[in-house]
């Protein structure tokens, strides 16, 4: 008989390890493969950043409380986000969808109007893509190619010993702003004459369903002269892309609980819910923030940037990547991807 896997045995970065494992680039221009969060092209001129992303309906978005209009938006960004976090410039990206018959044409542009908001606000052109019918709801696949030139790419792997860990904006929101949204939608279903009770909220939510990529933060770090030692973008969680950025570097990393970027409402949302504010920071995901790493001589021309915080430092000791809690105790600091 025939051996049969469960991809479930393998998780979701199991499975790209072994994609990568059966692949071998041989063009000379392939600078970066799979493993980072853009392929990296050499254009001579500089380097071409690559990057996909897709969102499933019922996967990564639910359409009873997700505006179109928002969707659309978020596919972008979370696109852009990616080449931010190669210190690159988003240039072009393309769109495709697998449409079910569900969708009207006026939805359609309602999708469309959230993508040209953020090529407006990205200053991206969308220049093709493909369309097709699909049996099981939505799905909106995105790639963009960005520039960057090749003395300022930071990648994922170069993190060094004693580099200060900084992150941008705050954690947790996104996550919270979903659990939220979750809950109000099954009140509703219970008794459609409910109101929702978003009231309060409307931080965390409108960081669930209107996520920015950090640009702002890309164009300040370079005007600072400070260039990132090593950089991801805080999609699956601070901690399971932390782990990425240390297990490609070689290094381990301390984090400070009583530095981590928490909204006071992303407090109260979890006050709320009963969820952690320091579970939800750590493995919420969706925050699409920069996690970057500089040297300790760079502290003074960060530290008094609003938008990033330094919640750590990087060590050589790569067998510890821990959370330094208020307590004085030091926990590591796990997590992993979709199963
Ligand atoms: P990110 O969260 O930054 O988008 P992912 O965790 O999705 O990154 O992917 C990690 C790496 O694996 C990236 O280099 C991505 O291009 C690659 N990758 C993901 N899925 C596949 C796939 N099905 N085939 C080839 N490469 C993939
Ligand atoms: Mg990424």
């Amino acid at each position: 008989m025939e051996a049969r896997t469960e991809i479930s045995s393998l998780g979701e970065f199991g499975l790209i390890k072994r994609i990568n494992q059966g692949i071998k680039n041989k063009l000379p221009d392939t600078i970066k493969g799979i493993g980072d969060d853009a392929a990296v092209i050499d254009l001579d001129t500089g380097y071409g950043l690559l990057t996909s992303d897709m969102l499933l309906e019922g996967v990564h978005f639910d359409l009873t409380f997700f505006p179109l209009k928002h969707l659309g938006y978020k596919a972008i960004a979370v696109n852009v986000s990616d080449i931010a976090a190669m210190n690159g410039i988003p240039h072009q990206v393309t769109v495709n969808l697998g449409l079910s018959n569900r969708f009207s044409v006026e939805a359609i542009d309602e999708l469309y109007e959230g993508m040209k908001a953020a090529c407006t606000d990205y200053n991206v052109d969308l220049v093709g893509g493909d369309t097709s019918s699909s049996l099981s709801g939505l799905l909106i696949s995105v790639s963009v190619f960005g520039k960057v030139k090749k003395d300022l790419i930071t990648y994922r792997n170069t993190a060094k010993p004693n580099d200060i860990l900084c992150v941008t904006g705050d954690l947790g929101a996104a996550y919270l702003g979903l659990q939220l949204l979750e809950r109000e939608k099954q009140v509703f279903l219970a008794n459609p004459n409910m109101q929702p009770e978003l009231e309060g909220n409307d931080y965390v939510i409108q960081r669930q369903l209107r996520p920015e990529a950090r640009m702002d933060v890309v164009y300040e770090l370079a005007e600072a002269g400070v260039l990132p030692t090593a950089m991801i973008d805080v999609s699956d969680g601070l901690a399971s892309d932390l782990l990425h950025l240390c297990a490609q570097s070689g290094v381990g990393a301390i984090v400070f609980e009583d530095r981590l970027p928490i909204d006071d409402q992303t407090f109260l949302a979890a006050t709320e819910l009963q969820i952690s504010p320091i579970t939800a920071a750590l493995n919420g995901g969706e925050d699409y923030e920069l996690l970057f790493t500089v040297r300790q001589d760079a502290y003074e021309l960060i530290k008094n940037n609003p938008k990033i915080s330094v919640i750590g430092y990087v060590t050589d000791n790569k067998a510890e990547i821990a959370l330094h809690t208020k307590g004085d105790n030091r926990v590591p600091i796990t997590a992993q991807g979709w199963s």
